[in-house]
């Protein structure tokens, strides 16, 4: 078995203090994440909407929960009460779910943008231009209940780190980009989410703001 909290150390020595991590713990059972929080771990991330609410439910009240997977809309309402990030918002119309949802419960939930950096075909996210024309939408700007709070990207799945650091040098551009154009007076517009268990490193020189990281903490997972 996996020494979470030796792992999580080995790992929180490898990230500047300014990166933050978020703890990735879908597929894994609840004794497994409090071992994390008993080693100061707060904030975690899944993926499937169902175990999260469990995991809400069952585990303590100050966690920060990251929703990290593809979201459908019917979910969103599971999660409104208390998610703090959805860090793969793909789409308009989960955007304003989201802040249909958040808005009933009186909360502003904040939203990470992802965009498609991989070359691999399958996943999901935007491109640059998809998301100018998200942000200058009248749709857009009525939004009151969603932050958007950074932008995240999954790098190619591959053994080829000059590959994925060219895709995570491209994901920061977009940022910087969109600082620029869209969010210079708004402070809150700060997270760069990128890095993984076999790319963190990578991930960090090229500007991470925050790494997602499970089997390097957790162990594999076995589905
Ligand atoms: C599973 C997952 C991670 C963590 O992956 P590891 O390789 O286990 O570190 C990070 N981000 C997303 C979006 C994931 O689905």
């Amino acid at each position: 078995m996996a020494d979470i909290k030796t792992n999580l150390n080995a790992i929180l020595s490898q990230i500047p203090e300014n990166v933050q991590l978020v703890a990735v713990s879908k597929t894994k059972p609840n004794e497994d994440i409090m071992e994390a929080y008993e080693a100061g771990q707060r904030v975690f991330g899944e993926n499937k909407a169902q175990d999260l609410v469990t995991k809400f439910d069952t585990l303590p009240k100050d966690i920060e929960w990251h929703y990290i997977g593809h979201l459908q809309t019917n979910k969103v309402k599971y999660l409104a009460p208390f998610v703090h990030t959805v860090e793969a918002v793909d789409s308009i119309k989960l955007l304003k779910e989201i802040n249909k949802k958040a808005k009933s419960h009186n909360r502003v939930i904040n939203c990470f943008l992802q965009f498609h950096i991989a070359t691999e075909e399958s996943k999901f996210g935007y491109s640059y231009k998809e998301v100018e024309e998200l942000l200058n939408s009248e749709a857009y700007k009525a939004f009151e209940h969603i932050q958007i709070a950074g932008v995240m990207g999954m790098g190619t799945f591959t053994d080829d780190m000059e590959a994925v650091r060219k895709e995570f040098k491209t994901l920061k551009g977009y940022f910087d980009q969109l600082k620029k154009d869209f969010f210079s007076d708004d402070e809150n517009f700060k997270e760069i989410s990128m890095g993984m268990s076999n790319d963190f490193a990578v991930a960090i020189e090229e500007g991470s703001t925050q790494v997602r990281i499970g089997s390097d903490i957790f162990g594999a997972r076995n589905y």
